[in-house]
């Protein structure tokens, strides 16, 4: 062990953030607000923490460091507390929605960003920091951008003399940093040396037309002509489609049996990761043998691997976006932008000279955006304007935020959540309602907060619950590839006539019948790991419920009730069977169908309940359910009213 301490003690000392450390201390002692700048892997995550704990300087409260993603909070943390040998939940911590391991020792805490936006509902001034590092600037999430404003003012009216200062810290790895320096009245901008070898470029050729076939075959090109240990890392997209080139790739090493050529170890690496599993990307490999990462756009700046000297891109990245037009988020995979690919790019060459395998052409490139665009001109604000509220911000328009939502996709949001009854919006005062405040302590989107409240009414609380449960977790069914069928028949018995959401209740409760059993898990194709992540999520909802005295009642067999309560919060997401057979939302009538994956592909209820719309190509209703058009007239009179249809309804319903 003082071996193993020592070594670390030696990797910290040569990271670029160590000769910097008491320029940065001065900085940080001087300014209420600092602004640190430097490249990926220069160590800002891991040793500024370390550092201001080293001079005691979080005698009066914890340092709480924001990632925006769980993986990087997790991962991060479980390192400090290595470096620093101590117990993680220790010393040093972490809190992610569903997932926390702190005690009153922990001094350094690593946190989502959503966390600590929770966190200042019930305590606006985040008197428990003493530090607040927010880190990842340059990714501007929605809950990042919405921090800037609440840590902003929390400092400003902690500065007199019955309160604690608030040292603020902003972390970014690009450099347009103007914008951050303005917004936080000019603060000062620490640039960290970084280490950059050189790394050798390559374009594709003409443009590709499947990217992820192209992206497979640069790793195996890779792989066998450079029979070296090297490491490579491929940027793809999200977890499906990780998951299965993980697994091509791992048949197609075996299948081949290069025994000449090193070992490939595959690590696929996306936001939603059993945590153990993240861990392992970091294990050392072993002699003979090659690491392969395949990750989402995580590993770009937010997570440093050790050890990468090949970086294949395909370019592309997933990201939420919402349509104002149709009022949907939806998921969508983009070309990335150039800041973003030349991320990508450094990545290989951070320990020793590396190579870039870019899977588009230098046109392709140069047709792409400069900057991604914040997630907060994008997406959905009806979250975010419901937890402002509940933290007592009642001009959204009026916040500080770093940029302004459009005044369009705040009046949305508004809407969205005045026909869920969660705020009574006049024309110059948004007020959350009793059940609006109550949907705030929920970590969930409002719509599902709101199907939890109607819960009682029905008497089904708890099948609700399941599902939502079911829904915060990741795909709980398993699909090999050349096993698909089979995984479809072992799934059949579940099945419900109601749709996708009763058939996750009816696995749900199947799966707490065999005691949580792995070997029945497998033996129905369904993920282990992420029914068991429901399971835990379930437990924390329940016991959000009994806190704000909201009954957890079972209503057994007759499920109609839940989807009414799914109903009563998802209504603005259903779609209508038209003459011709076609589906149009109801709320912006846009055209839509059944994904493939539905229980209900291939009938024609006539109103679907839906949970995302999905595109590729064409829009996709995905995890539906059937509903009666009385029940959306019930829940929502005047939501139907206002779009005209509520003739629709009343006809069809009759
Ligand atoms: P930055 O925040 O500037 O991108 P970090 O503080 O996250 O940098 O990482 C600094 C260095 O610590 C990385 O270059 C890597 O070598 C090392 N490191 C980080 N996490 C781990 C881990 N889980 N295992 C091993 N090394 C790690
Ligand atoms: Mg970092």
């Amino acid at each position: 062990n003082a071996g193993h301490m020592k070594k670390i003690l030696k990797q910290r000392h040569s990271l670029p953030i160590f000769p910097a450390r008491q320029k940065l201390l001065e900085e940080l002692k001087k300014n209420d607000c600092v602004i640190v700048i430097g490249e990926t892997g220069s160590g800002k995550t891991t040793q500024i923490p370390q550092y201001i704990h080293e001079e005691r300087w979080d005698r009066k409260g914890t340092i709480c460091i924001t990632q925006p993603r769980r993986v990087a909070a997790l991962s991060i943390a479980k390192r400090v507390a290595e470096e620093m040998n101590t117990n993680l939940g220790a010393l040093v911590g972490y809190s992610v929605r569903f997932e926390e391991s702190v005690s009153s020792a922990t001094k350094l805490k690593y946190v989502t960003d959503g966390m600590l936006l929770r966190e200042a509902i019930s305590d606006p001034l985040l008197s428990k920091y003493s530090w607040i590092i927010l880190d990842e600037a340059h990714e501007r999430t929605v809950s990042t951008d919405v921090l800037f404003g609440i840590v902003k003012a929390a400092q400003s009216n902690r500065n007199c003399p019955d309160k604690d200062p608030l040292k603020v810290i902003i972390m970014s790895a690009t450099m347009d940093v103007d914008h951050f320096s303005n917004y936080f009245n000019n603060a000062p901008v620490l640039y960290l040396e970084g280490r950059q070898h050189p790394i050798e470029m390559f374009y594709a050729k003409q443009k590709q037309d499947d990217y992820v076939l192209s992206t497979m075959s640069t790793v195996f090109q890779i792989h066998k002509e450079s029979p070296a240990q090297h490491d490579i890392l491929v940027f793809l997209t999200g977890q499906e489609e990780i998951d299965s080139v993980a697994h091509s790739i791992r048949q197609v090493a075996k299948d081949l049996s290069l025994a000449e050529f090193p070992k490939l170890r595959v690590h696929p690496l996306y936001a939603a990761l059993p945590s153990h599993q993240q861990l392992d990307v970091f294990r050392e490999t072993a002699p003979g043998e090659r690491k392969v990462i395949i990750s989402t756009n995580i590993a770009e700046t937010s997570i440093t691997i050790p050890g990468i000297k090949y970086v294949v891109d395909s370019g592309r990245v997933k990201i939420r976006s919402f349509n104002p037009s149709s009022g949907f988020d939806v998921l969508k995979v983009k070309k990335i932008s150039q800041a973003q690919a030349w991320q990508r790019t450094g990545r290989a060459g951070r320990e020793a000279a590396g190579y870039c395998y870019r899977g588009y052409t230098q046109e392709e490139f140069r047709a792409m955006a400069l900057n991604p665009v914040p997630e907060i001109l994008r997406s959905n604000l009806a979250s975010v304007i419901l937890q402002l509220l509940a933290v007592g911000v009642k001009n959204i328009l009026n916040f500080d935020f770093i940029d302004k939502p459009s005044p369009d996709s705040v009046r949305e949001a508004v809407e969205q959540l005045s026909v869920i009854g969660a705020i009574i919006a006049s024309s110059d005062n948004l007020e959350l309602t009793p059940a609006g405040r109550r949907m705030a302590q929920f970590p969930l989107e409002p719509r599902y907060a709101k199907a939890i409240l109607c819960g009682p009414e029905h008497g089904c609380t708890d099948e609700v619950l399941t599902i939502v449960a079911v829904l915060a977790s990741e795909t709980i069914f398993v699909n090999p590839s050349g096993k698909k069928e089979l995984a479809i028949r072992a799934r059949q018995k579940f099945h419900s006539v109601e749709g996708d959401h009763i058939t996750m209740l009816k696995i749900f409760r199947a799966f707490k019948s065999s005691k949580e059993n792995k070997m029945w898990c497998h033996e129905n194709f369904l993920n282990y790991r992420n029914l068991s992540y429901a399971v835990e999520v379930r437990r924390q909802l329940v016991q959000i419920c009994q806190r704000c005295n909201i009954p957890v009642l079972s209503c057994q067999q007759n499920l109609e009730p839940v989807r009414r309560c799914l109903t009563a919060g998802l209504f603005t997401s259903v779609a209508e069977l038209q003459i011709d057979g076609k589906y149009l939302t109801l709320s912006s009538k846009q055209e839509c169908s059944i994904h493939p994956a539905s229980v209900l592909f291939g009938g024609k209820p006539a109103y679907v309940l839906f949970t995302d719309l999905v595109h590729t190509g064409k829009a996709y209703m995905h995890i539906n359910s059937i509903v009666d058009a009385d029940w959306l007239y019930e829940v929502a009179p005047e939501y139907f009213r206002t779009r005209h249809i509520k003739k629709v309804c009343s006809a069809v319903g009759s």
